[in-house]
Formats: C-alpha cells, sequence, structure tokens
C-alpha cells in the first residue's frame, strides 16, 4: 500500500548525505563571513541554481532592454547632430548587436546550463568594444558620451547581469584589458587618467556590487535548502509517525484502524469493477490458556509466529492481512471469489497449524490452532463494509461453536445481516 518515492530533482543526486548536508548548511549560516565557494557538491548546487535563476530573469527582461536601449539610441541621435556622431554609431551598433545575440541565445535550450561563460563572454566582446570607442572619437562631445558608456557598460556587467563575482571580474577586466590593447594597436597611447575615471572606478563600483549580489544569493540558496531540508525531514518524520499509527508494534502487521481504511477503500474498488471482496477473521484457539500457562511473553512471540504465518497469504497487490485486536486477526482479499477465499482459508488454517507451536492445554490439538470466519460480497446498493465485517464475525462466531480448529464460510453474495446470512460448515 506504499507509494513509490518521487525521483528526487538532479541536484539532489549531487550533494552530499543529507545529514552531512543539514550540518553543513547551519555551519555556514551560522559563520558571520561567507565565502565565495561552498564544498563541492553544494558549490556545484549553487552555482546550477544561480546560473538558472539568472538565466530565468534575463529572458524576462531583455525585450525591455532593448527597447530601452533602441529609445536611448533614438535620443542620442535626436539630440546630437549626425555629422557629430563620428565613430559613436558603430559602437551602439556594435552592443546592440552583441544585445542581440543574446536576447537570441537566450531561446536556446542551453542558454541556463551555459549562462555564465555565454554571457561573461558577450560581455567582455561589448566591453572591449566600449573601452576602445573613446580613444577612437575625435568630438570631445561624443568622446565623453563613450566615456560614459564605459562607466554604464561596467556597472551592467557587475550588478545586472547576475553573474557571479569572479565571471563579471573576468569579463571586465579581460574585456577593459583587450579595448585598451585594441587602442594601442590602432596608435593611441591611453589618457590613463580618462581610463581610471571611467573604466577603473566602473570596475571598482561594478566589482563591489558583484561581490555583494554574490553574497546575497549565497546567503539565499543556503537558507532555501536548509528550509528544503527541514521540509523533508518533517515529512519523513510524519511519513514515520503515520506508518507507525497505522502498524500494530508486536507483529509489524497493519491494525484495525488501518484496516478500516483499507477496507472503505477496496469495498469502493471493488463496488465499482463489480467485483467480490473476501473477508477471513481469524482467531487464536485457547488462547488464553496458552497464555496463563506459558507466559505473557511466549503469548506475545505465538502471535507473531502466527502473524509471520498469515502475512505470507497476504502476496497479491491488494491483499491485506491485519491484526485486528488480541488475538484476532483479519486478511483481505479484493476482486477474489468464495471458492478462492475458502481455498486459502483451509490453506491458512494448516500453515498455522504446521508452525507446532506446542499447545498442551488446547482442547482441540496439542500445539496452537486457529479458527476462521470466511465471508465474499459483491458490494451492491444499500451494502456496506460492516456487513462484511459483521459476516465473517458471524462465521467465526460459528467456526468456534462448532469445535474450533475449523472455518465456516458465510455467503456474502446474497448476504442480509449477521443473523439473515446462510452459514455453511466447511470442514
Ligand atoms: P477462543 O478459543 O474462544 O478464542 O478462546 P481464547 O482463550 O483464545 O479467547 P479469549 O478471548 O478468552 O482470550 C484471548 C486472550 O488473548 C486473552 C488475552 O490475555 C490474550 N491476549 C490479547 N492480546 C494479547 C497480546 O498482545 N499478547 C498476549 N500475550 N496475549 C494477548
Ligand atoms: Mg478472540
Ligand atoms: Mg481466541
Amino acid at each position: 500500500m506504499t507509494a513509490s518515492d518521487p525521483t528526487p530533482p538532479l541536484e539532489a543526486e549531487l550533494l552530499p548525505p543529507p545529514d552531512t548536508l543539514y550540518a553543513d548548511v547551519n555551519d555556514l549560516l551560522r559563520k558571520r563571513r561567507l565565502g565565495l565557494r561552498f564544498g563541492e557538491g553544494l558549490e556545484h548546487a549553487f552555482r546550477r541554481q544561480h546560473a538558472r535563476e539568472s538565466a530565468a530573469v534575463f529572458r524576462n527582461v531583455v525585450f525591455y532592454v532593448i527597447l530601452l536601449y533602441c529609445a536611448l539610441g533614438l535620443g542620442i541621435v535626436c539630440l546630437v547632430p549626425w555629422h557629430a556622431l563620428d565613430l559613436w554609431p558603430f559602437g551602439y551598433l556594435g552592443v546592440g548587436l552583441i544585445i542581440l545575440t543574446a536576447a537570441m541565445l537566450s531561446r536556446t535550450k542551453q542558454f541556463d546550463r551555459n549562462y555564465e561563460w555565454q554571457v561573461a563572454g558577450l560581455a567582455s566582446i561589448g566591453m572591449a568594444l566600449l573601452v576602445a570607442l573613446p580613444f577612437l572619437i575625435r568630438d570631445p562631445l561624443m568622446r565623453q558620451l563613450a566615456m560614459i558608456g564605459v562607466i554604464h557598460a561596467v556597472v551592467v556587467v557587475g550588478a545586472v547581469l547576475g553573474l557571479r563575482f569572479f565571471p563579471a571580474l573576468v569579463a571586465m577586466l579581460g574585456g577593459g584589458m583587450t579595448g585598451l590593447l585594441i587602442a594601442g594597436i590602432a596608435g593611441y597611447s591611453p589618457d590613463w587618467l580618462m581610463v581610471h575615471r571611467t573604466f577603473s572606478g566602473g570596475v571598482l563600483i561594478g566589482g563591489f556590487l558583484a561581490w555583494l549580489a554574490e553574497k546575497r544569493s549565497r546567503h539565499v540558496f543556503l537558507q532555501q535548502h536548509l528550509l528544503a531540508m527541514e521540509k523533508a525531514r518533517s515529512d519523513a518524520l510524519a511519513e514515520q509517525m503515520r506508518d507507525m499509527s497505522r502498524h500494530d508494534t508486536l507483529t509489524g502487521l497493519a491494525n484495525r484502524r488501518y484496516f478500516d481504511e483499507v477496507l472503505d477503500h477496496e469495498w469502493l474498488r471493488c463496488r465499482r469493477d463489480g467485483a467480490f471482496l473476501s473477508l477471513l477473521f481469524i482467531d487464536v484457539d485457547f488462547f488464553k490458556n496458552f497464555n496463563d500457562h506459558y507466559g505473557h511473553q511466549h503469548g506475545d512471540e505465538c502471535l507473531r509466529q502466527v502473524a509471520g504465518a498469515l502475512r505470507g497469504f497476504a502476496r497479491r497487490p491488494g491483499d491485506f492481512a491485519a491484526r485486528y485486536g488480541g488475538e484476532e486477526f483479519v486478511l483481505l482479499y479484493p476482486q477474489t471469489g468464495p471458492d478462492t477465499a475458502v481455498h486459502l482459508a483451509g490453506e491458512i488454517l494448516k500453515a498455522v497449524s504446521d508452525l507446532k507451536i506446542k499447545h498442551r492445554f488446547s482442547s482441540v490439538a496439542d500445539h496452537v490452532t486457529i479458527s476462521i470466519g470466511v465471508t465474499s460480497m459483491a458490494p451492491g446498493p444499500g451494502a456496506e463494509p460492516e456487513h462484511l465485517v459483521r459476516g465473517a464475525d458471524h462465521a467465526l462466531y460459528l467456526a468456534k461453536n462448532n469445535g474450533r480448529n475449523r472455518f465456516f464460510f458465510g455467503v456474502g453474495s446474497n448476504f442480509q445481516g449477521p443473523h439473515g446470512g446462510e452459514f455453511n460448515l466447511s470442514t
């Protein structure tokens, strides 16, 4: 009756065992200063989640970024006379092309997985272009505009793209250095004051923002994991409690409460399928005598052995064995008609007898025996599960009254109530 466990998410397979992980995460959260790297498995999971989230944000905002970028270009073209634009349109179009490429990549399947290196790579190309541009432009106004563009770009790379600190730094510095190199190759010696005011200053601000953002992401990631692990723990505990509340501690079989649940469920299922449902009520014979003479502990052991034998008769999916209370057990057989139920009752009687648990104080044998009440019903209109239970109970009563160590069968299909049905002696 247990449902199979759902497949764990991919991250769960990569992470250390839950207890170690729980201790690790707790420890990391207690530390005031979180580093920029966790342990192996946790780090891998963080990077994947971080990339996935950053990619999702990027996909959601890239359309608006393109709109904004177009509006910016339009504004500048309207404000600045066409001939004064100098090389600025090349830089603008180059960066625009990079944004469009990233937008197209963000629609591909691999984007989330490769977010960091794809975006960092494109960002470096953009940075190189923007850092080189002010050197190549002669018009002072447009040069200033290009310099402002550098500051914006560095801050965007550091704080907007959702890159981790190191990839962001590599994109900023790598791209910037390449830009300076391009300017050098083109024959322009760097104006270091300008470079520091724009690029270096921007890198400091952008880098600091990227560092802060990554710290925050890591903190949130750990808290999410802690919450998820605590939820998994309490779910497991709740499941354990539920399991305990459904099983009998002495025999390990289902208990009466669980049996009642299953009976209702199977009753409805058989009614829907127009199938028979069979119930066997089983009671150990002269068990009080057994207890009185051999002691309660031996009595418990005897019940465990009988339960073990009964468990062997609930093999098919849907078959269900439970301890009903004291020395009474039930076996429920859905989709099973009277013939099979009677056949099974005979086998069960024999199986318990074959345990050969010595019982010198029984009046029917020198070993432990049982009596069984059997009922089969095809649930129909007006019939209730209680009818099945009362029928089996009454059949058991008749088995006891007719000498024990036998089974009685109540004809459940035309069963009219505990006293109105037809019962046959079957052994
Ligand atoms: P009958 O053949 O008519 O069924 O007689 P019986 O002695 O088996 O039935 P009765 O109801 O008189 O006695 C049942 C005994 O089962 C009484 C009780 O001490 C014993 N019993 C019930 N639960 C447990 C248990 O968990 N462990 C042990 N050892 N004994 C139990
Ligand atoms: Mg009893
Ligand atoms: Mg008994």
